[in-house]
Formats: structure tokens, sequence, C-alpha cells
């Protein structure tokens, strides 16, 4: 009976990154806490749906991005952005290149979107397949992160399920807070 009273929030969330990075395997253990080794290439616009009652009186509904394919051109259209709260910008710690788009997939993220209000996204950066080589991140990432006011980052592991409750979590806080 206490849903009457619950407010339900819808948040578009966006992971984005190279190809190969592993958004996908992110976007699947978090929203189905699966993980397949399986190279799945998906063409289009796809999306994850999370429901999280967090708290009491609060009832988000995360719908999660996954670029899809669309990866291979370096940039995404406005429509695809439009109306997200926040994003998740991944690389692979196997593959510093990786780490050298994130630049890149943020210019093209800060140029397309903001909030209602002309805030900008809050952004996190994931540093993937941790569970392979969590020793190799980059040293520049703390002060590129200072730099490009990104929220946090972590060292996460989709197939270990590493890090990603805390990360999203951190993100939906972010998000929360903007409302
Ligand atoms: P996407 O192109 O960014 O969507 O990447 P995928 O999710 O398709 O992952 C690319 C490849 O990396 C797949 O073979 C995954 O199984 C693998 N992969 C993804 N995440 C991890 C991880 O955390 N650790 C390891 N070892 N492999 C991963
Ligand atoms: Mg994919």
């Amino acid at each position: 009976m206490c849903d009457l009273f619950k407010r339900e929030l819808l948040f578009k969330v966006l992971v984005i990154g190279d190809f190969g990075v592993g958004k996908t395997s992110i976007i699947k253990r978090y929203a189905e806490g699966t993980f397949s080794t399986k190279y799945k290439i998906t063409i289009g616009a796809d999306f994850a749906l999370k429901q999280i009652d967090w708290d009491s009186e609060t009832r988000i509904n995360i719908q999660l991005w996954d670029i899809a394919g669309h990866e291979r051109f370096g940039y995404l259209t406005s429509v695809y952005y439009r109306y997200a709260v926040a994003a998740a910008i991944v690389f692979d710690l196997t593959r510093p290149d990786t780490f050298v788009a994130v630049s890149k997939w943020l210019n093209d993220l800060r140029d397309k979107v903001s909030l209602p209000h002309g805030k900008p996204l809050p952004v996190i950066i994931l540093a993937n397949k941790g569970d392979v080589a969590a020793n190799k991140v980059p040293v520049q990432i703390e002060e590129f992160c200072k730099k490009n006011q990104i929220v946090s980052w972590y060292i996460t592991s989709a197939k270990e399920n590493r890090n990603i409750d805390s990360a999203m979590n951190r993100l939906i806080l972010e998000a929360l807070e903007n409302q």
C-alpha cells in the first residue's frame, strides 16, 4: 500500500566508450546479473531497464542506453543523448588507446547534451577488465577527472562483478541531487 505514496523517477543513463571495452557486458551485469564471453554486435540503440527501490519514498527506473555498434563512428547523434541525466564512460585497462578515447567521448557528450537548467551531466569513468589488468591504471586518470569535473572513477570488472553496483549508485546519487 505504501506504493501509492512513492515517487517514481525515470533516469536515462548513457554508457559510452570505444568498441570492445565492455559496455554491453557492464549493462548486462548491472541489469541482469549475467556475463558472457561471446562478442555480440548489436546494431542500433538498445537499452536495458533496472528498477531500484532507492528508499521508502523513491522508486527509480534506470534506463541504460547501450550505443550498440555506433562506437565505430566515434560520436553519437544528439537524438541519442537527449534527456539523459548521467553518463558512464568506459575504457579497457588492457588497451591504453581506449583511455585516450575517453576524452573524445566526453567532448562529444558535453557538446551535445546538458541538463535542463544548463548544468553539465554527471559523468563517471569506468576502467574495465580490472580482473585482468587492475595494475594498468593510466597515471593521468586522477588529474583528468579533476580537470574535467568527472564525479569519480572506478576499476570495474563485468566478468567478476566488481564495483559496478557502487559506481552506478554513485551516478544515481548525483542524478537524484539534480532533481
Ligand atoms: P562493448 O563493445 O563495449 O559493448 O564490449 P562488450 O561488452 O561486447 O565486451 C567486449 C569483450 O570484452 C567481450 O568478449 C567480453 O566478454 C569482454 N569483457 C567485457 N567486460 C570484461 C571484464 O570485466 N573482464 C574481462 N576479462 N573481459 C570482459
Ligand atoms: Mg556492445
